[in-house]
This record gives C-alpha cells, structure tokens and sequence, in this order.
C-alpha cells in the first residue's frame, strides 16, 4: 500500500546532481554558474521524460482497467463499495477506481504525471484473496493518502533538501582534503550530517503516515477491520537468508529503515486507539 511518488525520487537525484556540480563549478569559476542553470534546466526535462516513461512502464506491465459504475458486470458491488467510501470521506475530487493485474496483494494511489485525476487501484491477487468488507477498509487506507496528499510534498521538499545537502556536504569534503581549516570541516559535516538527518526524518514520516492512514480506515468505515484485513494479506514467510537478509534486517531493526511499520506495530497502534 503505497503512494504513487515513485517520479519523485529521480527528481530529488537529479537536483542533488545538479547541486554537486554546481558547486565544484562554483569554487572552480563562479562565472560558469550558467552551466548549472543549463544542468537545472536539463535535469527538469529530464524528469518529465522520465515521469511519463514510468507512468506509462507501470500502466504497460499492469495494465490496469478502471472500473465505472455499472459498465462492469461483475464488478457493481466494487465500486458501489468504494464509491459510498469515497463519499463518506468527502473528497472534492471523485478519484478513479482500477483493479491492476499483478502479483501480491497490494493498493495503491497515483496520479499521470499530467493529470488531475487520482486513482485508487487493487491488485487482482487482493480482489481474489479479501472480501468487500475487507476491501472498504484498503479503499479506506489508500483515501486517506489521497487526503494526506499534501504530506507528500512536504516529504518531497524533505528528500529534496536532503539530498542537496547530502551532495553538498560530499563535494565540501572533497574540496577540502589537502588542508581543510576547522569552519571548513564543520560545514562538511554538518551538511552530511543533515543529510542523513533529514532521510530519517522522511522515514519516520512515512512510517507515522502508513499507521494514520489505518485509524483513518477504521473511522471511515465505522468499523475496526483494518487489523484483520492487513493479517490476512501480510506474507507469513518474510525471513530472508544470506547477506541481503542480514542487511535487511539490520537496517531495518536498528535504524527502522523502512517506509512501512511492521504488521505488529500497526496492530498495536490500531489496538491503543481503540482501548
Ligand atoms: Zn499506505
């Protein structure tokens, strides 16, 4: 269950790049800043290109099919379920509702890189495995992140600037290795320090948004299903082996990097609301 932010990250990469450069350039020449404008501007189209090309990859290899009211045999009662959803959520934009086929259960909320309109989309395995009632509460959990939209952006900004101080920090740090002065280290660090900083701050962000998103779910549908709905849906073999599975579990267990709570932490924190 994730928003559809995945444009973001090549936008964040891109002005992190840009921002490198520039600074190199700027302590070489501070003339050739123009280059950086170009290098800003070429990243930007760049970025366009790339969001479209996704967006269309994710449509190709999923192909979704937006379901509409009563055009659909088969299909009424879903959207009937999701439509009395929305409408209780009182949105000011009715969103789209597609099943998309792929593996895993999985929801999700995106938006064309051009357009207006969100959908919500359901994978096919998770149309088969729940039932309506179960999937009112995932409709209720992927609303709220189209009402938390604005939580997106600031998330964005965040990973942004990190990013730009993370690069800023790294060119400071390379400038400075033949005799670097006390204000010079400092800077350095401090700006790599911020860095890691701020990519903490987005994952704990997230993690805090994905637990808000469930007790949104829970009061949407007057009910407190989304607990039991996330159980039936959770792997149930989640351990990994080898270096990877090391990996994993120590970045996830020791600096919770990950942008989802565990299935556990999200019970509790539904259980706590509802005590
Ligand atoms: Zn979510």
């Amino acid at each position: 269950m994730k928003e559809g932010r995945f444009f973001w990250g090549t936008l964040a990469l891109m002005l992190s790049l840009s921002a490198m450069f520039a600074s190199l350039l700027y302590r070489a020449n501070p003339s050739s800043l123009w280059i950086f404008a170009f290098m800003l501007l070429s990243s930007m189209i760049w970025y366009i290109i790339d969001a479209t090309r996704q967006y269309r990859g994710f449509i190709k290899t999923t192909t979704p099919r937006y379901i509409d009211r009563g055009r659909h045999e088969g299909l009424s009662e879903l959207y009937d379920v999701f439509a009395r959803a929305v409408r209780r959520a009182d949105l000011k934009k009715m969103p789209r509702l597609c099943v998309v086929s792929m593996h895993g259960f999985d929801a999700f909320m995106f938006k064309p890189p051009f357009g207006s309109i969100s959908s919500i989309g359901i994978s096919t395995d998770m149309l088969m495995k729940l039932n309506l009632v179960d999937i009112e509460a995932i409709f209720g959990h992927e609303i709220a992140h189209l009402r938390m939209e604005r939580n997106i952006f600031a998330r964005c900004a965040l990973y942004v600037l990190s990013s730009a101080f993370f690069w800023f920090g790294a060119v400071w740090a390379l400038m400075i290795s033949a005799e670097p002065s006390l204000v010079d280290s400092v800077i350095g660090l401090s700006a790599l320090l911020l860095a890691f900083f701020g990519y903490m701050l987005d994952i704990a962000a997230s993690r805090r948004l994905e637990l808000a998103c469930d007790a949104y779910s829970d009061w949407l549908t007057r009910s407190d299903l989304m607990g039991v709905t996330l159980e039936k849906i959770s792997p149930k073999d989640g351990k990994r082996t080898g270096l990877a599975g090391l990996l994993t579990t120590v970045s996830c267990e020791v600096f919770k990097m990950r942008s989802h709570p565990t299935l556990e932490e999200r019970k509790a924190f539904l259980k706590e609301l509802g005590a």
